[in-house]
């Protein structure tokens, strides 16, 4: 029931576990436990933690004046993992989709509008996934945010190729964003 995890893979890791000592074997019970019980949302920016505010946003060397959008918590571990980002940030928990019936109720943009207009926030990074829902999601953000904190400057994550890679490997697609967004 693991995503990524296939019956061969299952079946190993099953009897993995029976052979592990018992200690072993339930920390990770333990560890799946301690999972559900003690992290939640933090208050702020909605990342996942097992305080009342989460470790960025209690920290005072972040900058408060730029907010990064991202759909899932597990988008501001990547973020946070190039280094480049040094403010804070808004975690959506989905993205619009009309199709599975997402809409702008079902995600945290209320409270993003609400952190905008109050905090001193110059500007919003739209880190969206390029899908046409993430672009979507972004366009509606977007406009949300001229409406209704004028003043703040929104700009969305640049898209191209992946640093590393042969450019003839790429798909034409992202070689035309590619184009689109050189500098
Ligand atoms: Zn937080």
């Amino acid at each position: 029931r693991l995503p990524g995890i296939g019956r061969r893979s299952a079946e190993r890791i099953a009897y993995h576990v029976l052979a592990a000592p018992t200690d072993e074997a339930m920390a990770l019970a333990v560890a799946v436990r301690d999972v559900k019980r003690n992290l939640h949302p933090c208050a702020v920016c909605g990342d996942l933690t097992e305080k009342e505010r989460c470790a960025i946003c209690d920290d005072s060397r972040r900058e408060t004046g730029t907010i990064c959008v991202v759909e899932w918590p597990r988008e501001v571990r990547a973020i946070e993992k190039s280094g480049e980002f040094r403010g804070r940030y808004h975690v959506l928990m989905g993205r619009l989709s009309p199709l599975s019936g997402v809409g702008p109720g079902d995600l945290r943009i209320g409270v993003l509008i609400e952190r905008v207009k109050a905090g001193d926030v110059s500007e919003v990074v739209l880190a969206t996934s390029p899908t046409v829902e993430g672009d979507a999601t972004a366009a509606y953000l977007t406009r949300r945010l001229h409406e209704d904190a004028a003043g703040v400057t929104v700009t969305r994550l640049a898209r191209g190729l992946p640093a590393g890679s042969d450019l003839s490997f790429a798909q034409s697609g992202t070689i035309g964003e590619a184009l689109k967004g050189r500098k």
